[in-house]
């Protein structure tokens, strides 16, 4: 999977506050995801990430 930077991806699990959106801030062997509904960035590393977004979109 190629993360751009102002991509939206959508994790199999919703975030706590019931949001499955995210948008790309910042790649490199770490990714930074920002929640499109609270806001709240997280930052993981890239195989982490491959495994718990969702790829048929
Ligand atoms: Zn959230």
């Amino acid at each position: 999977m190629k993360y751009e930077v102002g991509m939206i991806i959508e994790t199999k699990k919703p975030h706590v506050c019931q949001n499955n959106l995210w948008i790309v801030i910042r790649t490199g062997a770490d990714i930074k995801i920002k929640c499109q509904k609270c806001n709240r960035e997280i930052m993981l590393p890239k195989v982490k990430l491959d495994k718990i977004i969702k790829k048929d979109n």
